[in-house]
């Protein structure tokens, strides 16, 4: 059926004037709201008021435009059932053929910091209910909700003279898109603040992770692998520094699945440290680190990182919790990485990293953020097939009150440290997992074993290989010991203090252990498993 009537009301009137004029060329009546309606006239297109139409004013500054029978019964009726028919001439009801709308710009609106009432303003009421009702109707309706469809709906006017059944389903499709993601914008962003509009500081209430929004940062080449399809999304209400608000400053290749994936994992284990107090590099591989230190600077931080696995460094991610200088861009680029990423780097710094083409360099924009993460994003998703695990991030921090010395031997000061140091790495390490440290370096790193004593096991020959001295280092676990055998292990290997959640039922076997080889042991109660 030709479309003999359209109702225009957008917010965002990129390309309305032209699609309005094209709509009028073809024969079709335009019928517009207030700023719309403006718009369209001082451009020569004729449009007919909505208040003509529906012979009640708009009113309510606007907050009752279109909510009228004789818009939605237009937009609503069965063009082929006799009873609706009825009612429309009886109601003097015209059809609304197609109807053109976009919403009120939330969103742009809680970005750019207005007030709590001008956000609330801009929840739009009348313009989704239109979509909604034109998007249910699309079997006679064609509902219009993005500019960039505009060129082909006129295209198809003008070479068939109607809209085909076809395109009003995929706009339908797209419609309940919008208004599905329009709301779960205003449902996030409602959940993130008080009843005064200010933003919580305690973690909000678990919700469905559908009404946390995101927006599409990019198509990747691909996902983990060649054969799956990728792309990334970031959270629309986020500001704390993570691979989503990260700029890339240079190298000429996208970032891909894995390496989004893998800074993910290297911010997570640096923003652990606070730049102010110590000075930290990760090496990642496969979101697992195979270097961390800490360094008096960012390049004595990464050359220590760099001791503790070279072979593994190779095409690996670098993060620092600090700035970038001349000297370690200068070691950094003697070797094969993929991407580095930084509160800042200095001129000549970036001068020297910019010599390699393909290192991706991105800098983390938001640097007085960087201790107090978790505000805006905290929840964490693990897609299942068929459905999601949703879980609170893992942001808690040790209290160093609550930690227990539970052998006869107390840690000295410098294991303090090394143990605190540790139990911040194993925390971002793939369960099973245990990090030996010795002065501020991770030595030794047993990765996503099957077994605890594995991981030791693995760990401690590695470090061997590499030539590190592990005499006095320090054991951290990421959750309790089940058995003494890991003990007894790290006794072999010279370790002399270990951190760990405790809570074992055989607690007391472990803790004699430790006694035994005259090895102090800290418990922390609280355990980081990472699948
Ligand atoms: P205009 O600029 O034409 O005055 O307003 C266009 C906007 O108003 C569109 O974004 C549309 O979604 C919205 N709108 C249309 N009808 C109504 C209504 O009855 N109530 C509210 N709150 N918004 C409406």
């Amino acid at each position: 059926m030709k479309p003999v009537r359209a109702l225009i009301s957008v917010s965002d009137k990129t390309g309305v004037v032209d699609f309005a004029k094209s709509l009028y060329n073809l024969g079709i009546e335009i019928i517009s709201t207030g700023g719309t309606a403006r718009l369209l006239k001082e451009n020569g297109v004729p449009v007919k008021e909505i208040s003509e139409l529906t012979e009640f004013p708009e009113i309510m500054e606007g907050r009752i435009k279109t909510l009228h029978p004789k818009v939605h019964g237009g937009i609503l009726s069965k063009r082929d059932n006799p009873e609706h028919i009825e009612t429309m001439e009886d109601l003097g009801i015209k059809p609304i053929d197609i109807v053109v709308v976009n919403l009120y710009p939330f969103k742009e609106t809680v970005k750019s910091e207005k007030s709590f009432e001008e956000i609330i303003e801009n929840i739009d009421i009348g313009g989704p209910t239109m979509v909604r009702a034109a998007a249910k109707n699309f079997k006679y309706v064609t509902i219009v909700t993005d500019p960039s469809d505009y060129k082909k709906i006129i295209e198809e006017l003008e070479q068939t003279g109607k809209i085909s059944l076809k395109t009003r389903f995929y706009l339908a499709k797209k419609a309940f898109n919008l208004t599905a993601h329009y709301d779960a914008v205003i449902t996030d962003y409602l959940f993130k603040v008080n009843e005064n509009g200010e933003f919580l500081t305690e973690p909000p209430e678990m919700r469905n992770p559908l009404t946390i929004t995101f927006e599409k940062v990019q198509d990747l080449r691909y996902g983990e692998n060649p054969h799956q399809r990728g792309a990334f999304y970031k959270e629309i209400f986020i500001d704390e520094p993570c691979i989503s608000t990260a700029k890339k400053i240079h190298g000429e290749k996208e970032l891909s699945f894995n390496n989004i994936y893998d800074i993910d994992g290297a911010l997570n284990l640096v923003l652990e440290f606070d730049p102010n107090k110590e000075k930290v590099c990760a090496i990642i591989k496969h979101a697992n680190p195979c270097g961390i230190a800490i360094g008096n600077s960012a390049s004595d931080a990464y050359e220590k990182a760099l001791k503790v696995d070279p072979v593994s460094a190779f095409g690996g991610i670098i993060a620092f919790n600090c700035p970038v200088d001349e000297n370690t861009a200068k070691l950094i680029t003697e070797r094969f990485y993929e991407c580095i990423i930084a509160p800042d780097y200095s001129e000549e710094a970036l001068d020297i990293l910019k010599t390699k083409k393909n290192l991706r360099v991105l800098k983390l924009d938001s640097m007085d953020k960087l201790i107090n993460k978790g505000e805006t994003s905290p929840f964490d998703y693990r897609k299942v097939v068929g459905g999601m695990l949703v879980q609170d991030r893992d942001l808690i921090t040790l209290d160093p009150e609550k930690l227990k010395v539970v052998t006869e031997r107390e840690p000295n000061e410098n294991e303090w440290e090394d143990l605190l140091f540790a139990f911040k790495v194993v925390k971002w390490v793939k369960s099973n997992s245990v990090v030996y440290a010795k002065d501020g370096i991770a030595i030794g790193i047993g990765v996503g074993q099957t077994s605890r004593v594995d991981a030791a096991k693995c760990a401690a020959k590695k470090a061997k290989e590499m030539g590190l001295e592990m005499e006095g280092c320090v054991l951290a676990s990421e959750a309790f010991f089940p058995f003494r055998d890991s003990v007894d292990e790290a006794a072999k290997v010279g370790v002399k203090a270990i951190i760990q959640p405790g809570g074992s039922i055989r607690d007391e076997e472990v803790i004699e252990a430790a006694n035994e080889h005259n090895i102090a042991m800290v418990f922390t109660g609280i355990r980081h498993f990472r699948h």
